[in-house]
Protein backbone atom coordinates (compact mmCIF):
# COMPACT_ATOMS: atom_id res chain seq x y z
CA UNK A 1 0.00 0.00 0.00
CA UNK A 2 3.06 2.27 1.00
CA UNK A 3 4.28 1.97 -3.13
CA UNK A 4 0.77 2.39 -4.07
CA UNK A 5 0.63 5.58 -1.92
CA UNK A 6 3.57 7.04 -3.16
CA UNK A 7 2.46 7.02 -6.91
CA UNK A 8 -1.06 8.55 -5.96
CA UNK A 9 0.86 11.33 -4.20
CA UNK A 10 3.15 12.02 -6.56
CA UNK A 11 1.79 14.77 -8.57
CA UNK A 12 2.45 16.86 -4.99
CA UNK A 13 5.60 16.10 -4.66
CA UNK A 14 7.23 18.16 -7.32
CA UNK A 15 10.61 19.55 -6.62
CA UNK A 16 10.50 22.80 -4.44
CA UNK A 17 10.98 25.19 -7.38
CA UNK A 18 7.22 24.26 -8.31
CA UNK A 19 5.79 24.91 -4.75
CA UNK A 20 3.64 28.08 -5.38
CA UNK A 21 1.97 26.22 -8.62
CA UNK A 22 1.45 23.24 -6.40
CA UNK A 23 -0.39 25.15 -3.90
CA UNK A 24 -2.61 26.99 -6.16
CA UNK A 25 -3.00 23.97 -8.48
CA UNK A 26 -4.16 22.32 -4.74
CA UNK A 27 -6.08 25.52 -3.73
CA UNK A 28 -8.32 25.25 -6.84
CA UNK A 29 -8.99 22.10 -7.06
CA UNK A 30 -10.16 21.67 -3.11
CA UNK A 31 -12.30 24.34 -3.77
CA UNK A 32 -14.18 22.72 -7.02
CA UNK A 33 -13.17 19.09 -4.46
CA UNK A 34 -16.32 20.74 -2.39
CA UNK A 35 -18.81 21.49 -5.09
CA UNK A 36 -18.17 18.56 -6.84
CA UNK A 37 -18.28 15.88 -3.57
CA UNK A 38 -14.75 14.90 -3.93
CA UNK A 39 -14.20 14.60 0.35
CA UNK A 40 -15.26 11.68 1.91
CA UNK A 41 -14.63 10.13 5.27
CA UNK A 42 -12.54 7.14 6.69
CA UNK A 43 -12.61 5.44 10.47
CA UNK A 44 -10.59 4.18 12.61
CA UNK A 45 -11.39 2.20 15.44
CA UNK A 46 -10.06 3.11 18.78
CA UNK A 47 -10.81 -0.01 21.21
CA UNK A 48 -11.44 -0.28 24.97
CA UNK A 49 -7.58 -1.84 25.94
CA UNK A 50 -9.07 -4.35 28.81
CA UNK A 51 -12.55 -5.73 27.21
CA UNK A 52 -11.61 -5.02 23.78
CA UNK A 53 -14.74 -3.54 22.74
CA UNK A 54 -15.43 -0.60 19.95
CA UNK A 55 -15.41 2.68 22.07
CA UNK A 56 -15.13 5.62 19.04
CA UNK A 57 -13.74 6.35 15.55
CA UNK A 58 -12.07 8.65 14.49
CA UNK A 59 -12.68 10.14 11.14
CA UNK A 60 -9.98 11.41 8.76
CA UNK A 61 -10.76 13.39 5.80
CA UNK A 62 -10.26 11.42 2.24
CA UNK A 63 -9.86 13.26 -1.22
CA UNK A 64 -10.63 11.11 -4.00
CA UNK A 65 -9.04 13.04 -6.88
CA UNK A 66 -10.21 12.21 -10.15
CA UNK A 67 -6.88 12.15 -12.14
CA UNK A 68 -4.59 11.73 -8.72
CA UNK A 69 -6.47 8.79 -6.57
CA UNK A 70 -6.48 9.12 -3.09
CA UNK A 71 -4.62 12.50 -1.63
CA UNK A 72 -3.45 11.89 1.58
CA UNK A 73 -5.10 14.81 4.27
CA UNK A 74 -1.28 15.72 5.02
CA UNK A 75 -0.67 16.88 1.35
CA UNK A 76 -3.96 19.15 1.36
CA UNK A 77 -4.99 19.93 4.96
CA UNK A 78 -1.73 22.25 4.90
CA UNK A 79 -3.35 23.82 1.92
CA UNK A 80 -6.91 23.98 3.03
CA UNK A 81 -4.92 26.00 6.24
CA UNK A 82 -3.44 28.41 4.55
CA UNK A 83 -6.41 29.13 2.17
CA UNK A 84 -9.19 29.19 4.40
CA UNK A 85 -10.69 26.73 2.66
CA UNK A 86 -10.41 24.82 5.74
CA UNK A 87 -13.48 25.96 7.36
CA UNK A 88 -16.01 25.31 4.66
CA UNK A 89 -14.10 21.38 4.78
CA UNK A 90 -14.47 21.27 8.03
CA UNK A 91 -17.68 22.63 8.38
CA UNK A 92 -18.23 19.51 5.76
CA UNK A 93 -16.28 17.19 7.79
CA UNK A 94 -18.31 17.49 11.20
CA UNK A 95 -21.57 17.90 9.50
CA UNK A 96 -20.90 14.15 7.79
CA UNK A 97 -19.73 12.66 10.90
CA UNK A 98 -22.86 13.49 12.67
CA UNK A 99 -24.87 11.90 9.46
CA UNK A 100 -22.44 8.65 9.94
CA UNK A 101 -23.30 8.46 13.55
CA UNK A 102 -27.05 8.48 12.43
CA UNK A 103 -26.78 5.69 9.68
CA UNK A 104 -25.17 3.70 12.35
CA UNK A 105 -28.17 4.25 14.90
CA UNK A 106 -30.73 3.72 11.90
CA UNK A 107 -28.76 0.38 11.09
CA UNK A 108 -29.28 -1.15 14.54
CA UNK A 109 -25.84 -0.85 15.14
CA UNK A 110 -24.78 -0.21 19.18
CA UNK A 111 -22.55 2.39 17.62
CA UNK A 112 -19.12 4.25 19.44
CA UNK A 113 -18.72 7.88 19.36
CA UNK A 114 -17.06 9.75 16.78
CA UNK A 115 -14.06 11.54 16.85
CA UNK A 116 -13.22 14.51 14.56
CA UNK A 117 -10.32 16.64 14.05
CA UNK A 118 -10.36 20.28 14.38
CA UNK A 119 -8.12 23.40 12.59
CA UNK A 120 -7.52 26.45 14.27
CA UNK A 121 -8.96 28.52 11.93
CA UNK A 122 -12.06 27.07 12.34
CA UNK A 123 -11.96 28.78 15.98
CA UNK A 124 -10.28 31.96 14.23
CA UNK A 125 -12.98 32.55 11.40
CA UNK A 126 -15.99 30.33 11.68
CA UNK A 127 -18.61 30.50 14.07
CA UNK A 128 -17.64 26.90 15.31
CA UNK A 129 -19.97 26.69 18.33
CA UNK A 130 -22.71 27.28 15.85
CA UNK A 131 -21.74 24.50 13.13
CA UNK A 132 -21.02 21.65 16.01
CA UNK A 133 -23.92 22.39 17.62
CA UNK A 134 -25.71 22.58 14.43
CA UNK A 135 -24.56 19.60 12.90
CA UNK A 136 -25.90 17.26 16.06
CA UNK A 137 -29.19 18.55 15.69
CA UNK A 138 -29.39 18.44 11.80
CA UNK A 139 -28.33 14.78 12.38
CA UNK A 140 -30.92 13.90 15.20
CA UNK A 141 -27.93 12.59 17.38
CA UNK A 142 -26.73 13.48 21.06
CA UNK A 143 -23.18 15.96 21.45
CA UNK A 144 -22.22 13.24 23.22
CA UNK A 145 -22.04 10.96 20.67
CA UNK A 146 -18.87 13.46 19.26
CA UNK A 147 -15.73 13.60 20.05
CA UNK A 148 -13.81 16.93 19.17
CA UNK A 149 -9.96 16.36 18.90
CA UNK A 150 -8.11 19.81 19.82
CA UNK A 151 -3.92 20.49 18.78
CA UNK A 152 -1.57 22.88 20.53
CA UNK A 153 -2.19 25.23 17.35
CA UNK A 154 -5.76 25.66 18.02
CA UNK A 155 -5.04 26.58 22.18
CA UNK A 156 -2.20 28.69 21.63
CA UNK A 157 -4.38 31.23 19.44
CA UNK A 158 -6.89 33.11 21.42
CA UNK A 159 -6.57 31.00 24.00
CA UNK A 160 -9.15 33.43 25.80
CA UNK A 161 -11.78 32.60 23.21
CA UNK A 162 -11.37 29.00 22.77
CA UNK A 163 -10.96 28.23 26.37
CA UNK A 164 -14.65 29.96 27.15
CA UNK A 165 -15.73 28.38 23.96
CA UNK A 166 -14.62 24.91 24.75
CA UNK A 167 -16.50 25.63 28.29
CA UNK A 168 -19.60 26.15 26.40
CA UNK A 169 -19.68 22.99 24.60
CA UNK A 170 -18.41 20.80 27.46
CA UNK A 171 -21.82 22.23 29.23
CA UNK A 172 -23.71 21.08 26.19
CA UNK A 173 -22.32 17.36 26.36
CA UNK A 174 -19.34 17.03 23.81
CA UNK A 175 -16.42 15.40 24.72
CA UNK A 176 -13.11 17.16 24.02
CA UNK A 177 -9.84 15.59 23.51
CA UNK A 178 -5.98 16.39 23.36
CA UNK A 179 -4.47 15.32 20.50
CA UNK A 180 -0.31 14.61 19.91
CA UNK A 181 -0.46 14.90 23.39
CA UNK A 182 3.28 15.68 24.43
CA UNK A 183 4.21 17.44 21.38
CA UNK A 184 3.40 20.83 21.68
CA UNK A 185 5.80 23.48 23.44
CA UNK A 186 3.70 23.82 26.66
CA UNK A 187 1.20 20.82 26.55
CA UNK A 188 1.09 20.78 30.93
CA UNK A 189 -0.23 24.16 30.55
CA UNK A 190 -2.99 23.56 28.23
CA UNK A 191 -3.53 20.38 30.32
CA UNK A 192 -3.95 23.19 33.53
CA UNK A 193 -6.44 25.12 31.48
CA UNK A 194 -8.97 22.90 29.33
CA UNK A 195 -10.77 20.87 30.76
CA UNK A 196 -10.88 18.09 28.77
CA UNK A 197 -11.79 14.65 28.71
CA UNK A 198 -9.16 12.75 27.27
CA UNK A 199 -5.29 12.79 26.47
CA UNK A 200 -4.24 11.03 23.01
CA UNK A 201 -0.70 10.34 23.47
CA UNK A 202 0.78 11.13 20.09
CA UNK A 203 2.24 8.25 18.01
CA UNK A 204 6.15 9.59 18.20
CA UNK A 205 6.64 8.38 21.14
CA UNK A 206 4.16 5.11 20.86
CA UNK A 207 6.38 3.57 17.92
CA UNK A 208 9.60 2.98 19.47
CA UNK A 209 7.84 2.16 23.16
CA UNK A 210 9.05 -1.55 23.35
CA UNK A 211 12.94 -0.10 22.09
CA UNK A 212 13.52 3.14 23.67
CA UNK A 213 13.01 3.06 27.55
CA UNK A 214 12.57 6.97 26.87
CA UNK A 215 9.98 6.77 25.17
CA UNK A 216 8.45 4.06 27.31
CA UNK A 217 9.02 6.01 30.57
CA UNK A 218 6.83 9.28 29.20
CA UNK A 219 3.88 7.21 27.96
CA UNK A 220 3.90 5.82 31.49
CA UNK A 221 3.95 9.66 32.73
CA UNK A 222 1.75 10.91 30.54
CA UNK A 223 -1.06 7.71 31.81
CA UNK A 224 -0.06 8.99 35.24
CA UNK A 225 -0.50 12.51 34.68
CA UNK A 226 -4.01 11.72 33.37
CA UNK A 227 -4.96 9.45 36.09
CA UNK A 228 -3.99 11.95 38.50
CA UNK A 229 -5.87 14.41 37.09
CA UNK A 230 -9.14 11.82 36.47
CA UNK A 231 -8.65 12.33 32.21
CA UNK A 232 -8.67 8.87 29.87
CA UNK A 233 -6.04 8.19 27.64
CA UNK A 234 -5.62 6.75 24.24
CA UNK A 235 -2.64 5.48 22.22
CA UNK A 236 -2.40 6.19 18.69
CA UNK A 237 -0.24 4.49 15.79
CA UNK A 238 -0.47 1.30 17.82
CA UNK A 239 0.95 -1.50 15.10
CA UNK A 240 2.11 -4.32 17.62
CA UNK A 241 1.24 -6.69 19.70
CA UNK A 242 3.45 -6.12 22.02
CA UNK A 243 3.02 -2.25 22.21
CA UNK A 244 -0.56 -3.37 22.77
CA UNK A 245 0.57 -5.42 25.82
CA UNK A 246 3.01 -2.44 27.11
CA UNK A 247 -0.06 -0.26 26.92
CA UNK A 248 -2.44 -2.46 29.07
CA UNK A 249 0.55 -2.81 31.48
CA UNK A 250 1.05 0.89 31.98
CA UNK A 251 -3.08 0.82 32.30
CA UNK A 252 -3.37 3.55 29.43
CA UNK A 253 -7.17 3.31 28.47
CA UNK A 254 -7.91 2.80 24.80
CA UNK A 255 -5.87 1.84 21.91
CA UNK A 256 -6.07 3.06 17.90
CA UNK A 257 -3.93 2.00 15.20
CA UNK A 258 -2.76 -0.22 12.38
CA UNK A 259 -2.44 -3.00 14.43
CA UNK A 260 -6.50 -3.09 15.59
CA UNK A 261 -7.43 -1.59 12.01
CA UNK A 262 -6.44 1.14 9.61
CA UNK A 263 -8.56 4.01 8.80
CA UNK A 264 -11.23 2.37 6.47
CA UNK A 265 -14.22 3.75 4.06
CA UNK A 266 -17.85 4.17 5.43
CA UNK A 267 -19.27 1.31 4.37
CA UNK A 268 -16.22 -0.96 5.23
CA UNK A 269 -16.63 0.31 9.03
CA UNK A 270 -19.95 -0.39 8.90
CA UNK A 271 -18.95 -4.00 8.60
CA UNK A 272 -16.28 -3.63 11.40
CA UNK A 273 -19.28 -2.41 12.99
CA UNK A 274 -21.10 -5.63 12.71
CA UNK A 275 -18.63 -7.71 13.77
CA UNK A 276 -17.72 -5.93 16.86
CA UNK A 277 -21.18 -4.67 18.51
CA UNK A 278 -22.10 -7.65 19.95
P1 LIG B 1 -3.86 12.78 13.19
O1 LIG B 1 -5.06 13.50 13.68
O2 LIG B 1 -2.72 12.67 14.14
O3 LIG B 1 -4.39 11.36 12.72
C1 LIG B 1 -3.68 10.16 12.88
C2 LIG B 1 -2.95 9.76 11.62
O4 LIG B 1 -2.20 8.59 11.88
C3 LIG B 1 -3.88 9.41 10.46
O5 LIG B 1 -3.24 9.80 9.24
C4 LIG B 1 -3.93 7.87 10.55
O6 LIG B 1 -4.27 7.25 9.34
C5 LIG B 1 -2.53 7.56 10.96
N1 LIG B 1 -2.42 6.28 11.66
C6 LIG B 1 -3.39 5.61 12.34
N2 LIG B 1 -2.90 4.48 12.89
C7 LIG B 1 -1.59 4.43 12.57
C8 LIG B 1 -0.53 3.47 12.85
O7 LIG B 1 -0.70 2.45 13.52
N3 LIG B 1 0.69 3.78 12.33
C9 LIG B 1 0.93 4.90 11.60
N4 LIG B 1 2.17 5.09 11.14
N5 LIG B 1 -0.04 5.81 11.32
C10 LIG B 1 -1.28 5.57 11.81
P2 LIG B 1 -4.06 10.51 8.08
O8 LIG B 1 -5.42 9.92 7.97
O9 LIG B 1 -3.16 10.51 6.89
O10 LIG B 1 -4.22 11.99 8.62
C11 LIG B 1 -3.09 12.81 8.80
C12 LIG B 1 -3.43 14.07 9.53
O11 LIG B 1 -4.31 14.90 8.74
C13 LIG B 1 -4.19 13.84 10.84
O12 LIG B 1 -3.29 13.49 11.85
C14 LIG B 1 -4.81 15.21 11.04
O13 LIG B 1 -3.89 16.09 11.59
C15 LIG B 1 -5.11 15.64 9.62
N6 LIG B 1 -6.54 15.38 9.32
C16 LIG B 1 -7.15 14.26 8.87
N7 LIG B 1 -8.47 14.45 8.73
C17 LIG B 1 -8.72 15.73 9.11
C18 LIG B 1 -9.91 16.54 9.19
O14 LIG B 1 -11.04 16.10 8.92
N8 LIG B 1 -9.75 17.83 9.63
C19 LIG B 1 -8.52 18.33 9.98
N9 LIG B 1 -8.46 19.60 10.38
N10 LIG B 1 -7.40 17.60 9.91
C20 LIG B 1 -7.49 16.32 9.49
CA1 LIG C 1 -6.44 13.29 15.39
CA1 LIG D 1 -2.84 12.61 16.44
CA1 LIG E 1 -0.51 14.11 14.19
Amino acid sequence: AKSEGRDTYRFFNEEMNYEATEQLNIRVGLRKALELDQFQLFYQPQLDIISGKLVGAEALIRWQHPEFGMVSPAHFIPVAEASGLIVPIGDWVLQEACREVARWRDAGMHHPVVAVNLSALQFARGNIEQTISNAVADAGILPQMLELELTESIMIHNTERVLATVKRLKQKGFIFTIDDFGTGYSSLQYLKQFDVDKLKIDQSFIRDICEDEDDAAIVRAIVQIAKSLGLKTIAEGVETAAAMALLQQYQCDEVQGYYVARPMPAAQFMQFLQQHSR
